[in-house]
């Protein structure tokens, strides 16, 4: 049997994460104390996982009545706050192969987006996970991950939205 508590754990979960159950590098693991050790919980692994150091840096010293909180609140499609999927399954075949669409409907896109940001004042998202979700949200009909992706980028380079450090700041 491996020695070390992460080594140990890690085989008896089969090297998937305790709460999102996906595949979980090395790297990215670590121990969490289901019951806090900074509470009193022991070291032994019958109180320990390993899991997502994500989800162990949310989960922190929260009692064992906040942690049955998060993990029900999930309602059983349990992902770590930055799951390791996507950086496993998306990456080769992000980019679909089509060629995109025409120009002009990306333009014009790009200057419904920049208006509505323009309209939301002061109340203009502050990350760029909001302003991500707030640009999708203008499409209830759909809009590409690449057409997202293309329109956060055009918001950059034409420095009509700067991000640093994941917070967003504007000159429309
Ligand atoms: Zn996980």
């Amino acid at each position: 049997m491996p020695t070390k508590p992460l080594d140990r754990l890690m085989f008896v979960q089969g090297g998937l994460c305790f709460f999102c159950k996906q595949p979980l590098p090395k790297a990215e693991a670590s121990v969490e104390h289901l019951f806090a050790s900074s509470n009193g919980g022991s070291n032994n692994d019958e109180n320990c996982v390993a899991c997502c150091k994500s989800v162990n840096a949310l989960l922190g010293s929260m009692s064992l009545k906040e942690k049955f909180q998060v993990v029900l609140n999930q309602k059983g499609q349990f992902k770590c706050p930055n799951s390791v999927t996507s950086t496993k399954t998306a990456t080769p075949s992000k980019k679909p192969p089509k060629a995109p669409s025409v120009a002009k409907t990306k333009d014009d896109k790009f200057a419904f987006v920049v208006a509505n940001l323009k309209r939301r004042g002061n109340s203009k998202p502050r990350t760029l996970k909001t302003l991500t979700t707030t640009i999708a949200s203008l499409y209830p009909k759909g809009l590409s991950k690449a057409e997202l992706a293309s329109l956060l980028q055009q918001l950059q380079s034409t420095g009509k939205v700067t991000v640093k450090e994941n917070k967003v700041a504007y000159s429309l």
